[in-house]
């Protein structure tokens, strides 16, 4: 993982790029992912631009919370009434290839366990 901290997802924030944005607020913003994993696939993600979970403090307690019910809220929003999976991917080995922390709010189909 690179350790720039300009991201595809910082111009998807400032509406540089298109996206599917389907929540946002202030703290927030959620959009549908380019490459669906799942019939629902929705990446929610901090407008301040964490780079992944490892760099995560404690004075972003109340974000990282927010972000969670945000998922929860957009989960509500899709449907997703038989249940959902939300991912966090972090750094190299977690399979993480945005360097902006994000939500991955998986829905619609049956999920496995383990993960690939
Ligand atoms: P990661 O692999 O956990 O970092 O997830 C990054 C996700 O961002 C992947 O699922 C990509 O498909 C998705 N993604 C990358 N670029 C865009 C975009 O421009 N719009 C929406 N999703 C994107």
């Amino acid at each position: 993982m690179s350790e720039s901290t300009e991201t595809i997802f910082n111009k998807i924030i400032r509406r540089e790029i298109p996206a599917d944005i389907v929540y946002e607020d202030d703290l927030a913003i959620a959009f549908k992912d380019i490459h669906p994993q799942a019939p629902v696939h929705i990446l929610i993600i901090p407008k301040k631009p964490i780079k992944s979970l490892v760099q995560a403090q404690a004075e972003d307690i109340n974000l990282m919370g927010h972000l969670l019910l945000t998922a929860r809220r957009v989960a509500l929003q899709a449907g997703l009434n038989n249940g959902y999976r939300v991912v966090i991917n972090t750094d190299d080995d977690g399979g993480q290839t945005v360097n902006h922390i994000h939500l991955h709010l998986l829905g619609g189909r049956q999920m496995t366990w383990p993960p690939g």
